[in-house]
């Protein structure tokens, strides 16, 4: 029996790299079985299509191509500009944008591209002016003392971290809380949701040069259109941060107001997350930006990957594809049918559900850290990850939530029922896992106590329930 072409690819490849170093090939071998036999919940990753998984290994990795399409500072790019060129009008497609940029190695790259296209864009500095029109050896030591004053401080408004907002938006532990002066909004602590007049309020006394949306924790629809018209109050530079929900994008699910391309100068977004493509970021904006977003090597980054931004495009007319909107709408249909199964079980969820492809439990209801809690699925097949809630009394370390996500169980194939299951699951470990105790006898924030019997027959029937969906049908592995 001949085989399949995408069997044959993945064993030829990993007889070359076996050749050389057979651990390299084991473990990418074993990755997969462990993919294969995991309930992946975590809400940032996917699947990627074989084909995206081979566009990024060949010699496009080989290439240096600093610069953008037809000019480029290194010599032979004409491959690369095809690639490159096919990856943004994809996503210009896609998207109904009016300018992609596709070379950010990765969504915080992509984020950094923005931040430095908004400065140079928006602050008032001579210097700056100086310097970009390329008079750089003009300016004096005074000019350029000038330029690092004059860029540095600016503010930035963007959600807080424990309502769901990205490290990126301001927060310390990045370079961006270091950059800016930065200052959040929350959500309302009765409903969970997002408080537009609170956020007109922070902007009005604030008066940010960037105002953020987007997150990486909250469970519900963003109103692009009213927090455009908050941005244009104080003249803020709106940039929308789509890296979780761009395929919710991609799929029409997010439409109108919620599909921030048309209300946002500046949207950046991973290509890995529900858009299930190479691991990678990209940057659209309005033609008044898009020179500037050029500049993004060699301005914050090197060198473009050539060989990512292949896969780029390939994933790309994947998600341009008629049936995308089909698995997008299915993401959230199972988002909210777990989100239903854990509810009818007593769970408690932050906000009461959830409209995009994340559920937010709130482990507290359970007695449980999300330290606790993540490490019991774990233990029981199940993947997940720990995540804060608004106003954690446990930190981010600890915290009170468990973060899960559809993407990845709806490209296995996943629907409804299985949702149910799943929340019968993590129901079941959940609440029979106690919270255990330090020596001293004092309460542990990391300790817990599962029986190991419950914890081996969640293992079994996880396994079983993705029996029946298996992951790259195509792929045997031999
Ligand atoms: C995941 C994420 C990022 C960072 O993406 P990386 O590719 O890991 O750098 C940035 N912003 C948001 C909102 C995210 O969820």
């Amino acid at each position: 029996m001949s085989l399949n072409a995408e069997s044959t690819a993945f064993r030829s490849a990993l007889e070359v790299i076996r050749a050389v170093e057979p651990r390299v090939a084991d473990a990418i071998r074993a990755e997969l079985a462990d993919q294969r036999e995991s309930l992946k919940l975590i809400a940032s990753e996917n699947y990627a299509s074989p084909a995206t998984l081979l566009a990024m290994g060949n010699w496009f990795s080989d290439k240096y191509a600093e610069g953008t399409i037809g000019r480029r500072f290194y010599a032979g790019c004409q491959n690369v500009d095809t690639v490159e060129a096919l990856a943004a009008e994809h996503a210009r497609e896609l998207f109904g944008a009016a300018h992609a940029y596709v070379q950010p190695h990765s969504g915080i790259d992509a984020n950094l591209v923005a931040f430095w296209a908004i400065l140079a864009d928006r602050v008032e500095s001579p210097a700056l002016k100086k310097a970009q029109v390329r008079q750089v050896n003009d300016l004096t030591e005074a000019d350029w003392f000038a330029l690092r004053r004059e860029l540095g401080n600016q503010r930035m408004l963007g959600m807080s971290l424990d309502a769901g907002g990205h490290l990126t938006h301001g927060f310390r532990p990045n370079i961006s809380g270091k950059m800016f002066d930065q200052r959040s909004y929350g959500t309302d602590p009765a409903t969970g949701l997002v408080d537009y007049d609170k956020v007109a309020e922070a902007a009005r006394e604030f008066k940010p040069l960037i105002l953020v949306a987007g997150y990486s924790a909250y469970p519900r629809k963003i109103n692009f259109r009213i927090m455009r018209e908050i941005a244009d109050s104080v003249g803020a530079t709106f940039m929308v941060d789509m890296a979780h929900f761009a395929g919710l994008v991609a799929g029409k699910v997010f439409t109108g107001d919620f599909d921030p391309v048309p209300h946002a100068h500046i949207v950046t977004t991973t290509t890995h997350k529900s858009l299930r493509g190479p691991r990678g970021g990209l940057v659209l904006c309005q033609p008044e930006l898009a020179d500037q977003v050029d500049r993004g090597c060699p301005m914050v980054l090197g060198g473009p990957l050539p060989h990512v931004m292949a896969a780029k495009a390939v994933a790309l007319a994947e998600a341009r594809r008629p049936d995308f909107p089909d698995y997008a709408q299915r993401i959230v249909d199972n988002a909210q049918a777990l989100a239903d199964g854990l509810l009818r079980r007593g769970a408690k969820l932050v906000t009461g559900g959830t409209d995009n492809h994340l559920v937010l439990i709130d482990v507290s209801g359970y007695g449980l850290t999300g330290r606790q809690a993540e490490q019991a699925l774990l233990d029981s097949g199940i993947v997940t990850n720990r995540n804060a809630v608004p106003q954690d009394p446990n930190g981010a370390w600890y915290t009170s939530g468990i973060r899960i996500g559809t993407p990845a169980l709806t490209t296995r194939g996943l629907g409804a029922a299985q949702m149910d299951e799943t929340a019968e699951l993590i129901h079941t470990v959940l609440s029979q896992t106690r919270s255990g105790a330090n020596p001293d006898g004092t309460p542990s924030k990391a300790k817990y106590v599962l029986d190991a019997a419950v914890a081996d027959r969640v293992s079994k029937q996880a396994s079983d329930l993705l029996a029946g969906f298996p992951l790259y049908p195509a792929v045997d592995l031999g």
